[in-house]
């Protein structure tokens, strides 16, 4: 397996983190990017440093305003009196209010959709840097196609995570899509259709909302029922796109606590509807917090579940790239990886 990397990932590097009503550390910290490396490595996968692209794939997905907010805030944050080492919003535009932002904390709050997206002093050159390592993959697979390779799968360990950013706001440690952006990267390059299937155990309710009105781009998500679990208000089995993409979007909510048999039930289902699309390419969004061992646990996957996860996928025979989403640092982080990629790489 290609796995595409950068090490600039390091340059985010979030601080906090308010989970019921404490403020811990973030567990979305370089530290599992250097894990999930050496696990790949340690499984003798080809890596790969990512090319850099600039900010054209991410604003070919992404508001033009919103990626200037990213690459600006923090130096003007940081000529706030008494301001923080991070920008952390304290307000943002409740349903009650309408008036545009045009300062830099309600433009935080505008653009941040709750407090786990930080943004410091390197936060703009790690993001950008998860970026091209989907597109570097999201290059590679066209190539592939291109060529008739029949390897035509590819691995991206991007960091930041990206599906919970919209095209105009971040949110649960996410700030670009990095599926979205790769998924834009295959459109453009000779794909008529894509499929997103997000495994992670959050709703990938950003990639859910930048495709909503399209039908190129098939976006299907198993996770914790969004009822109790985050991000709570997105991701019901009655969101199935609207417009041009009705019917191109799907949810599987799952209870608390399922197990490998309930979940590959569900999966199968789910990779079944990707099939019957036809896509080009699939891009998966490969969360591996659905670990039973995940400190954000809420399903109950075992690390033999994920290579089952990753043959049900792989058994699907369609061009794909996985990229990297959330998953934190347990015991088994890297053997979920690596147990992922090798029940991918079974037949293939
Ligand atoms: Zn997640």
């Amino acid at each position: 397996m290609r796995v595409f990397f950068s090490h600039k990932h390091q340059f985010h590097s979030p601080q906090s983190f308010i989970s019921r009503g404490r403020v811990i550390e973030s567990p979305e910290k370089p530290q599992r990017a250097n894990i999930l490396e050496k696990a790949a490595r340690s499984a003798g996968h080809d890596l790969i440093h990512a090319k850099e692209y600039g900010d054209k794939p991410i604003k070919a997905i992404h508001q033009e305003e919103y990626v200037n907010f990213l690459k600006t805030a923090w130096l003007t944050w940081k000529d706030l009196p008494d301001s923080g080492d991070e920008i952390i919003p304290n307000v943002h535009p409740g349903r009650n209010m309408n008036a545009s932002p045009n300062s830099i904390i309600s433009l935080s709050g505008y653009y941040q959709a709750d407090t786990a997206c930080p943004i410091g002093k390197g936060t703009y050159e790690g993001i950008v840097a998860s970026s091209d390592v989907a597109v570097s993959g999201a290059y590679a697979i066209m190539n592939d196609i291109k060529n008739g390779s029949s390897k035509n799968f590819a691995y991206s360990l991007c960091r930041p995570p990206g599906h919970h950013a919209f095209a105009d706001q971040a949110g649960g440690f996410c700030f670009l899509n990095n599926a979205a952006i790769a998924a834009q990267v295959c459109l453009d390059n000779g794909a008529k259709r894509v499929a997103i299937l997000d495994v992670d155990v959050h709703h990938g309710n950003g990639t859910q909302g930048i495709f909503y009105h399209r039908s190129d781009v098939f976006t299907i998500s198993l996770h914790g029922d969004p009822l109790f679990y985050y991000p709570f208000f997105a991701g019901h089995a009655d969101e199935v796109g609207s417009d041009e993409g009705t019917e191109y979007n799907l949810n599987y909510p799952l209870p608390r606590g399922t197990n490998d048999e309930d979940y590959l039930r569900a999966l199968n289902k789910a990779v079944d509807k990707v099939a019957t699309y036809q896509p080009d390419v699939l891009i998966v969004a490969l969360g591996l917090d659905a670990s039973i061992s995940d400190p954000l646990a809420f399903l109950s996957i075992t690390t033999d579940g994920f290579f089952e996860i990753g043959k049900a996928i792989g058994d699907a025979g369609i061009p794909t790239l996985l990229i990297q989403e959330g998953g934190y640092i347990s015991p088994v982080l890297a053997d979920n990886l690596a147990a992922t990629l090798s029940g991918f790489e079974r037949i293939r």
